[in-house]
This record gives C-alpha cells, structure tokens and sequence, in this order.
C-alpha cells in the first residue's frame, strides 16, 4: 500500500480522486484499526498531516470559532473556550485517553461519523458548519446534515472535510456535554450535548443532542422548544419543561443495542441524563 503525504490540499484531493478506494488518513485511530482487522484494505493513503493550515483553531474577531480538520483532539480539549462553545472543548476533554487524543483529528472523528463517537452530538448542538473541498470545489454544510447514518457521511467521493466553524456564542449561554460511560475513557453508553442561552431569566435559545441514541446525533426541533420560552432562575431551567423534553428524546430514540447498554437500557437512561445536562449547563449560565 501506497501512503502520500503531500503539502497542499489540491494535491491531497487530486490523489484521492484517483481511485474511488483510496482514503485520507488524519490521526489514523480509527482507520489503522479498521485496517489492522482486514475492515478495509485500500491502495493507498493520503495523508493530510503535512497539508498547510489544517490544524488551526482560532476564535476570530466577531467571537466565533474556527477549527482545522486536522486539529489534534488534545488541542480541542485544552481551548480556552466560552458559552455555547463549551460543548466542544468538554466533549473533547472526554474521548478516549491521551494518547489517543493526541494522534486522534477533530475531522477524523467527525468523518469517521461513529454513533457512539463525542464530537457529532456536540458540533450538532453547538451548531458547527462544515467546512468540504472536493474536486468540484468548496461546499458547507450544517452538522446536522453531515451525519447520514452508521458511518456514513455527507462527504462525496475525494471530498475532504478541512474544518468546522462555529458562530459567536450569545452574550449569556453555555454548552455542556455529559458522557454516561461504563468506565473511563469508553465511548458513550448514552450522551447528551446541550448548548443554551437566557435572557432576562428565560431561556432563548436551546438545543439538545443524544449520542448513542440512534445511528446519528439525535435532535428534535420540539424537545428543543419545549425549553425555550421557560424560566431559567438560579442557574436552574424550568424541570417540568426540561422532562417534557427529555421525554420527547426518549420516544424519538432508536438507540444501539451494544457491549455498551441494551437499547432498552439506553432509552431508559435518557430523561435522567438530558436532565442533568441541561441542569449543569443552566449552572454554568448562572441567571
Ligand atoms: C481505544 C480507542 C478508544 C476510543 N475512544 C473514543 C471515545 O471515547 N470517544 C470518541 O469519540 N472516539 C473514541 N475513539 C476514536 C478516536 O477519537 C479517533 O481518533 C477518531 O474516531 C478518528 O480520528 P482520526 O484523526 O484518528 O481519524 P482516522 O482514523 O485517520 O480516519 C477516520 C476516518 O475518517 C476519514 N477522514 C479523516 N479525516 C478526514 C478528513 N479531514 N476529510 C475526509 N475524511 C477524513 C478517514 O479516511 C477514515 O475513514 C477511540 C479510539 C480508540 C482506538
């Protein structure tokens, strides 16, 4: 097998569109494994590590927030985030070890699109935009429709993900990602990604995630509104609106049925756990 590593990202599109089997490789935590079990046995690789300007994560001058496909999961985790963009930094604080967030790309988890994964659920909830070039040229797309189903995204044939951006959080918000794991360091059994804004003691903006809940990141327009509208008082939402909501999500959810949790198991975890995290986001808010 072949391993390309040019400088610039034309030449990295180029090699890829040269063989439908060919494939990027970013920190390769998930693609060396799939390739050490026999999952997929491409004719080459292109990596992106040495493609100029991939690996930035800048908060630009109106307060939002640019992230490089290539950014190490580590780099992600250490960001001195605010409000919204929280959601971010703490689901990256919580894959997998060190080591593996090291190596580990914020693209590379996005687009290997695992349901149990944590950056889908939070870019979704933070309202990220990804950022595609590909041999027909750049595209954008809202994380929502980035993630298609079990592995599958919305990348075309030699497309590349270069990065996510992410709008100015609004003036009183936070976001909060909450993994229920079985130890450590695993991927979620069920997780639940909440970016929320108030104003004046109600909440003006709400929008929950679940990972692990179906094969993409799960959000539901009325399960959000259900929280927008309601008091926010003392750091605390409105319970009776977040269990209308919690309930939504748990009707809506066709979760995994894994080593993780049963799907019963799971649908049952979902109110407590959309609970807890809109409550602690709240806490961070502080109104
Ligand atoms: C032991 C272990 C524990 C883990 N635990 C967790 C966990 O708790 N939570 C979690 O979320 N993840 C976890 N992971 C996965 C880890 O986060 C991986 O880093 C991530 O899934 C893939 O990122 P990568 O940069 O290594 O991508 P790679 O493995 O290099 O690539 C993954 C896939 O994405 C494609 N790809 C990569 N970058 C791009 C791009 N820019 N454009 C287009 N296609 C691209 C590749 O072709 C490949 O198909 C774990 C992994 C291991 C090995």
């Amino acid at each position: 097998m072949q391993i390309h590593q040019p400088a610039d990202l034309n030449d990295a599109i180029r090699l890829l569109a040269s063989n439908d089997e060919v494939r990027c490789l970013a920190g390769g935590q998930s693609l060396v494994p799939m390739l050490n079990l026999g999952l997929v046995d491409p004719p080459a690789l292109v990596s992106l590590r040495h493609v100029a300007g991939l690996d930035r994560i800048e908060r630009g001058e109106d307060g939002s927030l640019s992230i490089g496909a290539m950014a190490s999961q580590a780099a992600l985790a250490a960001f001195q985030a605010t409000g919204q963009h929280q959601v971010l930094v703490q689901a990256a604080r919580q894959m997998a070890h060190p080591a593996i967030r090291n190596f580990g790309t914020v693209g590379g988890s996005l687009c290997h699109a695992d349901p149990a994964a944590d950056l889908p659920p939070a870019a979704v909830a933070a309202g990220a935009t990804f950022s595609i070039s590909g041999p027909g040229g750049a595209r954008e797309v809202a994380a929502e429709d980035f993630f298609v189903d079990y592995l599958t995204t919305a990348l075309s044939d030699a497309e590349i993900l270069t990065g996510i951006a992410v709008p100015a959080p609004a003036s009183n918000s936070a976001g909060h990602y909450y993994k229920y794991a079985r130890v450590d360091g695993d991927y979620a059994t069920v997780s639940v990604a909440v970016s929320l804004s108030a104003d004046a003691g109600v909440c003006s903006g709400a929008r929950i995630v679940l990972g692990s809940c179906a094969q993409v990141p799960l959000r539901l327009d009325e399960a959000d509104a259900a929280l927008v509208g309601s008091a926010v008082v003392d750091g605390s939402v409105d319970t009776d609106a977040v269990a209308r909501a919690g309930t939504m999500l748990q009707q809506a959810a066709e979760p995994l049925d894994d080593v993780r949790g049963t799907a019963a198991y799971r649908r049952r975890l979902i109110p407590g756990l959309v609970a807890r995290a809109v409550a602690r986001a709240a806490a961070e808010i502080g109104t």
